[in-house]
């Protein structure tokens, strides 16, 4: 008999790492997991390497070193004109992961409510059941007359927040839909969170990934937002580091006292000779950054061209790794089946989306996959060889 605890007990193995594994197991090109398969910039790597050999290499200061929290806050004031003060409003975490986790942990009391907009990255719904709290998924919709291929319910997402609601988490850009929220989106959910005194979590990960001219906008900007948003974002996806496992909170110093209470408990610190390299980073590859939005925009453009000559629907993308991909047109009605049957067989791995969804309310994304483009150009055209 399992002696997990029952709040975890209905959480399987997450879609990523069984994917990933068949990947392997069969030899297919892997499209599924969101990891870029090319390094970060090269001085960024060997800071680390000095790093390491000069004897960086005990627990760093619990915030963070100052210096990555001060090259975090002057990254965020330079792009979007967000002003943190490095000393109380940046946390260092081991990856957004344990951001979202500490945040949902410090903020949110058992019993209350969190609304996230399905399809949702599958670690909310374990911090919030982690927090013994209940989630509450409003849709997403795909809508073909809209720029990004989907549009969020603004109905529904106002009829998800009752007296019981503590947080609304948004992510923009969105995994897995690539979706960019508009700012009529990002004021629905401010003037909910003023109205009814809500915080927000932010999960900006891919905010250095938007494609077509798009620009990111922090919903932490907003009138009123900025003492009720926890801003989340990670050195993974804007330097090619998923496995540096270094990311950041940001918000005010109240609430970022609060998240460090739990982020304390989690992992103490986190880790040390890679924080110097990312500082450096976000202070001298700006250039490099910018390059990988212009590489990933071609990527994106590869592969969606690829999957429509295979047969596909492909839905728009604004941001972010991924590209939506509805297998209907080729006779398929479950993507689960199909990704782990058909798909596979001819040698490639892409995610169901329905393993982003909970509610009763997602039949729309039965047959739709989820497929990564930050991978190299051969191995996009190698899987779009298997596809046509
Ligand atoms: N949020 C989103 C939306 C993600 O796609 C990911 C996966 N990279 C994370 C958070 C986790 O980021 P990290 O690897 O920095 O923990
Ligand atoms: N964020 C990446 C994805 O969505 C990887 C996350 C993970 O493996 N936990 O594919």
């Amino acid at each position: 008999m399992s002696r997990l605890v029952s709040r975890l007990s209905h959480f399987p193995e997450t879609i990523f790492a069984t994917m990933t594994t068949l990947a392997v197991e069969r030899g297919a090109v892997n499209l599924g997991q969101g990891f870029p398969d090319e390094d970060g910039p090269r001085s960024m790597l060997e800071e680390a390497v000095r790093q390491i050999r000069a004897g960086n290499n005990q627990y760093p200061p619990g915030r963070g070193f100052a210096g990555l929290r001060a090259a975090v806050a002057a990254d965020r004031r330079r792009s979007y004109g967000h002003s943190l003060d490095p000393a109380t409003e940046v946390l260092v975490t081991v990856g957004a992961t344990e951001a979202i986790s500490a945040t949902v942990l410090a903020l949110v009391e058992p019993g209350s409510e969190v609304v996230v907009i399905e399809p949702y990255y599958d670690a909310y719904a374990a911090a919030v059941a982690l927090a013994g709290a209940t989630l509450v998924p409003v849709p997403l919709l795909l809508d073909a007359g809209s720029d990004t291929g989907w549009r969020l319910d603004h109905a529904a997402l106002r009829a998800a927040v009752g007296a019981n609601t503590a947080m609304i988490i948004i992510n923009t850009p969105h995994n897995p839909t690539g979706h960019v929220f508009g700012a009529d989106d990002l004021e629905v959910v401010a003037d909910l969170a003023r109205r009814h005194d809500l915080l927000v979590l932010a999960d900006e990960v891919y905010e250095k990934l938007l494609y077509d001219g798009r620009r990111h906008s922090p919903i932490a900007l907003l009138p009123g937002m900025r003492e009720r948003t926890v801003t989340v974002s990670s050195a993974a996806k804007c330097l090619n580091v998923t496995g540096w496992k270094t990311g950041w909170a940001m918000s005010t110093p109240e609430i970022i006292d609060a998240v460090t209470k739990a982020k304390q408990f989690l992992t103490f610190v986190g880790v040390g000779h890679v924080q110097p390299a990312v500082a450096h980073a976000l202070e001298n590859e700006q250039a490099w950054m910018e390059r990988l939005r212009g590489d990933m925009q071609r990527r994106r453009d590869l592969l969606m061209e690829g999957l429509d000559r295979a047969g596909f629907d492909v839905k728009a993308c604004a941001g972010g790794y991924f590209v939506i991909a509805d297998a209907g047109p080729l006779g398929v009605t479950d993507a689960t089946d199909f990704c782990t049957g058909d798909l596979i067989d001819r040698g490639v791995v892409g995610i169901p989306v329905s393993a982003f969804a909970t509610s009763g309310d997602s039949g729309h994304l039965d047959p739709l996959v989820r497929f990564a483009f930050c991978k190299r150009e051969d191995l996009i055209r190698d899987a779009v060889a298997r596809l046509v």
